[in-house]
């Protein structure tokens, strides 16, 4: 559970009506970064928000936006917005508007969202109205305000979520035109996972003499999470993965893979020992990836196989496993998946397959995370992998000795 604060929201100074609703959704205290982004948001302030996936930025940005425009009623000129929501991917931006909504019960603040990949006309219709809440993609966002669908000069308020998401999945570009496009006079929001050099200098351009709130960042994971390495030979990982199944302590499990391809691979092998799972990649229409993932938050599918782009920041409650299936090429990536589990307060377990040549990947990780990751040989298919790195660059010469001979 989140360590208990003395604070509870009712005395954040919230309407009423927002209260009530969060606590309909059975949250009894506000989490580190809500107590300490609402008030100053509250008053106005520009913020940096830095936490963790999982520790509650959403309802740390919503509740007072909703707040403010719900206390300020105002007629919306047809097209204009009064506040922007800017994330980088279609499903996380769904899921903050779902938020939105749900937070803003009884407000009635038109709220939308944007995103690639289905039809303009309906955003288009609800912009022409006017919106108290834009949520969007940098990609369609921009589409929109080229030809001509959306003003900025009644804008109130701006949020950049997931900041170093967009950075990572190549947005800045689009996210800095965005922003050419908005009135100096606003309240601006930043919230990141981790902060890079070229979201700092974002920042710094961005925020007017913003407060600064940094709670466990990216780097210092909780201990709601067991972290579990399996070493394995290649070869192996299919049949590690059924006997895996065989527990049915694995109710709810996301499987990471590096690339597409090889996520159908193992959908196909699952399906053929009726498990019930499904792929969520960027090769899936919006309606698959949908369809994917709420038959996983329903509980009709027990495997959800992912790659990266596809499930960073998606907030699906009780996922009690993630398989990294492959180790991540960039270590952060790694604290990206498995924070997929252990969310809100809930206990998660995080499996790694590592064959021998992911040592150096598990020791980047390692160093990243400040952890000295112990094997763990209770496994059937476990397989001894030396570690020192003399052992590694021995086998690589040996290897290519090798591939001399068979040459020559
Ligand atoms: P982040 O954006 O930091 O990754 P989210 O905003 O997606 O995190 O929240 C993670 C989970 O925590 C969500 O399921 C959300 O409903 C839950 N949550 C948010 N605030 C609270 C709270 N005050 N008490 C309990 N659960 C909360
Ligand atoms: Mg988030």
């Amino acid at each position: 559970m989140y360590a208990e604060s003395t604070l509870e929201f009712q005395s954040l100074n919230l309407l009423p009506s927002i209260l009530s609703q969060v606590e309909a959704k059975g949250y009894t205290h506000p989490t580190p970064i809500q107590v300490q982004a609402i008030p100053p948001l509250l008053e106005g302030k520009d913020l940096l928000g830095i936490a963790k996936t999982g520790s509650g930025k959403t309802a740390a940005f919503s509740l007072p936006l909703i707040d403010k425009l719900g206390r300020n009623k105002v007629n919306i000129t047809p097209n204009h917005i009064r506040s922007l929501i800017l994330s980088p991917t279609r499903e996380l931006a769904s899921q903050i508007e779902n938020n939105i909504i749900n937070y803003s019960e009884g407000l009635e603040l038109k709220t939308k969202v944007v995103f690639g990949g289905v039809g303009k006309q309906p955003q288009i219709e609800a912009l022409n109205l006017g919106l108290d809440v834009l949520v969007a993609t940098p990609g369609r966002l921009l589409d929109l305000i080229e030809r001509g669908h959306i003003q900025f000069d009644e804008l109130e308020v701006l949020v950049l979520d997931e900041a170093d998401m967009m950075l990572d999945m190549g947005f800045l570009g689009d996210v800095k035109k965005v922003i050419s496009f908005l009135p100096q006079n606003k309240q601006t929001l930043l919230f990141s996972a981790t902060m890079p050099g070229a979201i700092e200098n974002l920042a710094n351009n961005l925020l007017h003499t913003p407060v600064k709130v940094e709670v466990d960042s990216e780097s210092s994971l909780g201990e709601a999470i067991e972290q579990k390495i399996y070493t394995v030979e290649k070869i192996n990982k299919g049949y590690l993965l059924h006997s895996m199944l065989e527990d049915p302590e694995l109710t709810s499990v996301l499987l990471f893979c590096k690339t597409k391809f090889g996520a159908e691979r193992i959908v196909e092998n699952l399906q053929r020992t009726s498990v019930a799972c499904a792929t969520i990649h960027s090769n899936k229409s919006q309606s698959e990836r949908e369809r994917a993932l709420r038959a996983f938050r329903e509980g009709e599918i027990r495997i959800l196989v992912a790659t990266d782009i596809a499930a960073r920041g998606i907030d699906i409650k009780h996922v009690s496993h993630v398989i990294n299936y492959n180790l991540p090429e960039d270590p952060k990536n790694y604290i990206h998946r498995i924070g997929r589990t252990g969310r809100a307060g809930n206990k998660g377990v995080a499996i790694s397959f590592c064959v021998e040549s992911e040592v150096v990947l598990l020791k980047n990780i390692g160093k990243l995370i400040k952890r000295k990751f112990e094997i763990d040989s209770n496994q059937p298919f476990h397989k001894e992998i030396s570690f020192s790195a003399k052992a590694s660059a021995k086998s690589k010469n040996s290897k290519k000795k090798k591939q001399r001979r068979h040459k020559g």
